[in-house]
């Protein structure tokens, strides 16, 4: 049997970053993910705030330098302003400085961080859990680990295994990178309304010029009579009034799909010596669906705990009294906002009148976790309706 003192399972933004964190504090560690290449295929946007917007959207959270201090060679484009489309194609916007990461190399890069760090890495090689961590693949057999790190992603298996409990609202993504697009590079943009993103949102994030990501992001619930969200995508790129205007004359050179947790933090990130971060702890602001910062300060959290652990001192639940002390009330208040804006989400009309009354220094409140008092007057637009 393979003996190590921490065991990471999965080796995104919050797997690497928790492998890092804790081989620079002297504990023994795995980092184990089922694919070959770290990175790829990519399931991403790319968009990541600067650092001093990061600071505002999480006022008391510790940031790691890995987050802060990314190298010029991973960005690929930095946009200024965050554009908000209503229903009906009205926008408005505020300054929101961003960075667009080359996600496939930003993952390389934080797994080579984890590895220089000390950390054994295991590509190819999937785990599993039951009464134990197991693995197969390119490395395969039991493991005997002190602690276990389930950074595994949206559906993780390793949750499941350990039977912890989870969130059941999901978003469903679909996302296309596209060139020769007609678009404003300075903005990221978000799309409201019914026909091209029931229950979520479309989104243009560029990537140059003429380039851009360009996905839909909803719940499942919201999906009626059996659309798909292929239809909804092309829909948008070809026939959205103001956005198809941008996208009909591109051409798609890649295809990404996959889940992001929309419930907020899972009800157990931790059971017994096993401990849950990132996605697979539901770490991602309900509100835009942004999970890379909270993964990694979840990850730098849990690499600390766990290696504390290790050389006695520190107990595993200070996991997640620290994570609620550092980022619990940015992804309650996130929940909160997305449950608000709900009520009015499945009327076009009304989402209008929302976004209407909403001041653009408040749009910017909401993305970052704050509920602004002109939001809660949804109540009286639904009372009103
Ligand atoms: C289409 C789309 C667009 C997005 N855009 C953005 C964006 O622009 N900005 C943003 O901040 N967030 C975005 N997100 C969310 C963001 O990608 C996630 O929140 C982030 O990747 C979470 O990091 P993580 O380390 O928790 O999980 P992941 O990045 O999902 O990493 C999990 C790792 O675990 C590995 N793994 C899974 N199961 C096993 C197993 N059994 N054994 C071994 N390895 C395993 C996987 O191979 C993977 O490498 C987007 C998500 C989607 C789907």
């Amino acid at each position: 049997m393979m003996k190590t003192e921490i065991a990471v399972v999965g080796a995104g933004p919050a797997g690497s970053t928790a492998a890092e964190v804790a081989a620079r504090l002297g504990a023994e560690v795995t980092l184990i993910d089922r694919k070959a290449e770290i990175g790829s295929p990519v399931q991403c946007g790319g968009f990541l705030p600067e650092a001093h917007e990061l600071r505002a959207l999480l006022p008391g959270a510790l940031l790691p330098e890995s987050l802060v201090e990314i190298p010029e060679r991973i960005m690929l484009h930095r946009t200024g302003v965050q554009r908000i489309y209503s229903p009906s194609g009205r926008s408005k916007e505020f300054p929101v400085e961003g960075r667009v990461i080359d996600r496939r190399n930003f993952d390389r890069y934080l797994v080579q961080r984890a590895a220089r760090a000390g950390a054994e890495v295991m590509v190819s090689t999937r785990a599993s859990f039951t009464h134990g961590l197991c693995l197969s693949g390119h490395f395969s057999g039991p493991v005997d680990a002190k602690v276990v790190i389930g950074a595994d992603g949206p559906s993780s298996s390793i949750g499941r295994g350990a039977g912890m409990a989870k969130r059941s609202e999901v978003g469903v993504c679909l996302e296309y990178e596209m060139v020769g697009v007609d678009i404003d590079p300075r903005a990221a943009e978000m799309y409201f309304g019914t026909r091209c993103a029931p229950g979520g949102y479309a989104w243009i994030i560029p990537l140059g010029p003429d380039a851009a990501n360009v996905g839909v992001g909803v719940r499942s619930s919201y999906l009626a009579g059996g659309t798909k969200l292929r239809e909804l995508l092309d829909h948008f790129v070809r026939d959205h009034p103001v956005a198809g205007d941008k996208l009909r004359h591109g051409e798609v050179v890649a295809i990404m799909r996959g889940l992001v947790p929309a419930g907020g933090i899972s009800p157990s990130i931790l059971k017994g010596n096993l401990l849950l971060v990132g996605d697979a702890a539901g770490q991602v602001m309900a509100t835009s669906g942004g999970g890379i910062p909270l993964a990694m300060v979840g990850g730098r959290i849990a690499g600390e705990v766990a290696a504390g652990h290790i050389r006695g001192g520190c107990g595993l639940e200070e996991y997640p009294s620290r994570t609620n002390d550092e980022m619990g009330q940015e992804l309650e208040n996130s929940v909160r906002i997305r449950r608000l804006v709900d009520k009015v989400m499945r009327s076009d009309r009304l989402m209008d009148a929302l976004l209407a009354m909403i001041p653009p220094e408040h749009m910017k409140a909401t993305q970052r976790g704050q509920v602004p008092e002109s939001l809660m007057r949804v109540h009286d637009l639904v009372a009103k309706n």
